[in-house]
Formats: structure tokens, sequence, C-alpha cells
């Protein structure tokens, strides 16, 4: 990455963090004209690119694949000398990450994006001191007329002796090689995906969680459904407990003991226990900013209370998913670098668990939809079926599709799948909820057919 001394430079803006959403803001300024300077003390991409949806997925496709086949004897395939070298995945995953990485920073050269590699420390609200990347002397110092925080998140780890062995989202990614076994702490979508796609690479998986559910704020018949499959898939749950305390045995083994007496073991594990806004190096206290318990406050147009110093992404209190955080960056420069006026729908937001199979779901669950209108004004349609790719398949795995409406004005106000491709499918639902779709207009859709997806518009 290329070091610029900029002393004494004044920019328009400057974006301190090359991810989701300081690259997009970045790029959308610089192309309206705006003098950009960026900040980046990692790679350039972020969460997403290096260490989060994108090795993540890659992931998915390599477990999937390997599920694929150990279950297509019905199909004539033969799997019997099946083989996984994780040391060749985890490699081809970097090089990956690094391919792109590449590719934004040569966009950003080519819009003329100064930038700088350091990590980005507020000297006072006008001046940002550049720190080298060991985080010991100051490299520089910027100025500009504003700012964007949008340095993302970080993952949480519990604080018990022991914790400095285990794994977080952002190690996995670094490893050479995959362990044997794993414990997983945790139950929310990151947790769920890792179980999935672990157990799918053979790995043997223990995931412990606190609560009694899996994916809190999910729809309870999609945490269900992909509760059943993961325990069917080999996958042990352990519900309603803690880790209490880590206790390291010879031959790479860790004993875990929770808080119920129950006690496992693994050769390694992953905290997956949460993210928080990771501003440990940014010096907010400096400026004095209003915080919304530990996530930045901004107002609609994504303002602190310090005129010129703006924040988007997982430092604020949104949705913390890569399109939210490139929305908001692109809006933000749209209306102050191109004149627009431009503001955020967070209505129809479609979220993905990448598990196996697959969660997505858009628009209000069940359990909102009754809080929001009442039991009585909410109709339910759902149906849960084998699908035919399973038909030749030792897969018991059953697919769920459901439709929350309004029974009084007739509007779809939830679509929610369990199953395969139900990424795919839901994006597009969400087009058409968030267009105010009614449930007639879902019945007077033809079906295609032989398709999962047909069952969305046969529900009677
Ligand atoms: C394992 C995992 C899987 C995920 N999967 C999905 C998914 O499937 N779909 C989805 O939509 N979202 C997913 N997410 C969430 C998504 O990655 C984030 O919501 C998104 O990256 C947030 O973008 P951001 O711009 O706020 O921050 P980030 O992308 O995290 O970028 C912040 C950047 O700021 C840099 N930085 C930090 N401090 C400083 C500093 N002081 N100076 C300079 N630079 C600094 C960091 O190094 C980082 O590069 C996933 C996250 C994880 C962890």
């Amino acid at each position: 990455m290329i070091i610029k001394k900029t002393l004494n430079k004044k920019f328009d803006l400057v974006v301190i963090g090359a991810g989701s959403g300081g690259l997009a803001a970045a790029k959308r300024a610089a192309r309206h004209g705006a003098k950009v300077c960026i900040v980046e003390g990692d790679k350039i991409g972020g969460t997403c690119v290096i260490r989060g949806c994108v090795p993540k997925k890659l992931m998915v496709y390599a477990a999937n694949s390997r599920k694929n086949i150990l279950n297509s004897k019905g199909y004539g395939l033969s799997s019997e000398k099946l083989s996984f070298d994780s040391k060749v995945l985890l490699k081809s995953i970097k090089n990956e990450v690094n391919r792109l990485s590449e590719l934004h920073l040569n966009a950003l050269e080519k819009l003329k994006i100064t930038t700088i590699r350091g990590w980005g420390r507020f000297k006072n609200k006008d001046h940002l001191d550049i720190i080298d990347i060991d985080k010991k002397s100051v490299l520089d110092t910027v100025n500009a007329e504003k700012f964007l925080i949008s340095v993302g998140g970080k993952p949480i780890k519990l604080n018990i002796p022991g914790s400095e062995f285990s794994w977080s989202s952002n190690e996995i990614f670094e490893l050479e090689e995959l362990p044997k076994s794993i414990l997983i702490i945790g139950g929310g979508y990151i947790a769920c995906e890792f179980a999935c796609i672990f157990n799918n690479l053979g790995i043997n998986v223990t995931q412990l969680l606190r609560s009694n559910n899996l994916l809190n704020g999910f729809d309870l018949d999609l945490s269900s459904s992909l509760r059943e499959t993961m325990i069917s898939s080999g996958i042990t749950l352990i519900f309603n407990d803690e880790l209490l305390k880590i206790e390291k045995k010879e031959k790479k083994i860790f004993d875990f003991i929770l808080k119920s007496g129950q006690k496992c073991d693994a050769e390694s594990f992953l905290y997956a226990i949460g993210r928080e806004p990771n501003l440990d190096l940014i010096n907010i206290q400096e400026l004095d900013l209003k915080m919304n318990g530990k996530f930045i406050e901004v107002n609609e147009i994504n303002q602190t209370n310090k005129s010129n110093i703006f924040a988007i992404g997982d430092v604020i209190d949104k949705p913390n998913l890569t399109p939210v955080a490139i929305e908001q960056g692109r809006v933000f420069a749209d209306n102050f670098y191109g004149n627009l006026n431009r503001s955020i729908n967070y209505e129809y937001i479609p979220k993905a668990v990448f598990s196996n199979p697959e969660i997505a779901t858009v628009g209000l669950t069940e359990k909102e939809a009754n809080n929001m209108f009442g039991e009585k004004n909410i109709e339910i349609f759902k149906c849960k079926f084998k699908p035919m790719s399973n038909t030749f398949k030792n897969i018991n795995s059953k697919c769920l599709l459901k439709l929350v409406v309004n029974k009084s004005n007739d509007k779809v106000i939830g679509c929610h799948m369990f199953g395969e491709s139900s990424a795919e499918i839901i994006q597009m639902a969400s087009i058409s909820l968030s267009m105010g779709v009614t449930k007639e207009q879902f019945n007077s859709t033809m079906a295609l057919h032989p398709t999962i997806s047909e069952e969305y518009v046969t529900m009677y």
C-alpha cells in the first residue's frame, strides 16, 4: 500500500477505515469530485473482504461441496477416495482475499484517493494523527473539512483464564490448517455458520449456547428447523449453559468446564459471542463524542454531535451488515458531495445465515408481527417439505417457507425461508416486500416449476 507524506495537506474528506462502508463512501465522494484521503491500518477491504462475508462464503462452498459428494451415492457418485486438505482451502482463500484487496487498492488509485497505511487517531476534531501499523509512532497528521469514522467492529471474547488460547472469526482465516475438533461458543449467525462449515468439512463440532435457542431475533420456525438439522447432521448442541473454565491438556486438547458442571473437550475453541465497535485506537474520548451505549450516536445524516465528524457501518446502532454499511457510505457521499438529498430505508433489509441449509429472511417475524398488529390481525402461511434435491440423498432435512401477512390490507410483511438457495430467493422477495406486495399478488403470480420457491405462490 502507498504511504504518501500528506503533512499540511487539507482534504475535503478523510475516511478512517477502508472496509465496506469507508471504501464505498470514499469512492463515491471522489467520483463527485471531492479530494479524499482514506486511512487503513490493515489490509484494504475490511471485515467483509478480509475476515468476514467473503472468506466465510468460500468456506461454505467448500463445506457444502464435501457434504453433497458424501451424500450422493443415490445419484451414482462415489465418495470412496474423497479427501479434504484444509491447507489448500485456507491458502486458496488467502489468495482470493489478497486479490480482492488489491482490486480495491487499484480502484482507490484510479480515483486519485490518497491512501495511507496506518491507524487513525484523532488529535482534535480537525486533525487526525496517523499512527504506524505497529502502533508506536505518529507518521503523519491529516486535516480535513469532514471526517468519516468507518472503523467497523471487533469480536468480543470472554474474560476468563484460558481465553488467550481461543480464536475469534478473525483468527480462523489466518490459520494454516483447520483443527480436528472445535468448541464454538455462541448462538448467533456467525456461530451457526461456522458450526455447519466445520461439521461439513469433517471436523467434530460442539456448540455451546447461553440461551435455549439458536439465532435470537430470527423467526422461531426457522431457528428450530436449523436446530433439528444441525443435531441430525452430527453437531453437538449444548443449550442453557456457559463456559466457566478452560484447562489446557497435553496433546493439544482443551478441557472445558461449564457452569452446569458438564465437561467437554476439543482441540480448539472459537468465540462467536458478538461484536462491538472497534473504537480502541481512534481516541473518541478526545472528541467527547456522544455515544449510544457502545455505539457512536448519529442523526439521520450520520452526523455525530461534532458537526464535521460522521460515522457509518458497524460503529453505529443499525443492522451490522455489509450492504447497510455500503449504502450508508454512498448516501453520505451523495448528499455532501453530489448535492443529492438521499436517505436510507431500513425497513426491509434481507438477512441470511449461511448455515446448511441456509436461512434467509426479510420483514417481520411472526412474533414481531403479532406484537405490532395483534395476533388476530396476522395470518401465517407456511409449508415444510423434503426438497427434491434430497430425494436420492441420505439427508432428511426439510425446507420451510413462511409468509407473514397483515390481514387488514393483505400486505406480505414477512417472508422467511429455511432451505437450499434461500438467500438467493429472499433477495428477490425483498424487492416485492419493499414495494408493498399483497398476498393476492403472490397468489396470482405464475409458479416456476419444479422449484422450491414456487411454493410461495401456491400457499393458499
Ligand atoms: C465472520 C463474519 C461474517 C460476516 N458475514 C456477513 C455476511 O454474510 N453478510 C453481511 O452483510 N455481513 C456480514 N458480516 C458483517 C460485515 O462484515 C460488516 O457489517 C461490515 O464489514 C461492516 O463494514 P464497516 O465498513 O462498518 O467496517 P469494516 O468492514 O469492519 O471495516 C473497518 C476497517 O477499519 C479499519 N480500522 C479500524 N480502526 C482503524 C483506525 N483507527 N484507523 C484506520 N483504520 C482502522 C479496520 O482495519 C477495517 O479494515 C460478517 C462479519 C463477520 C465477522
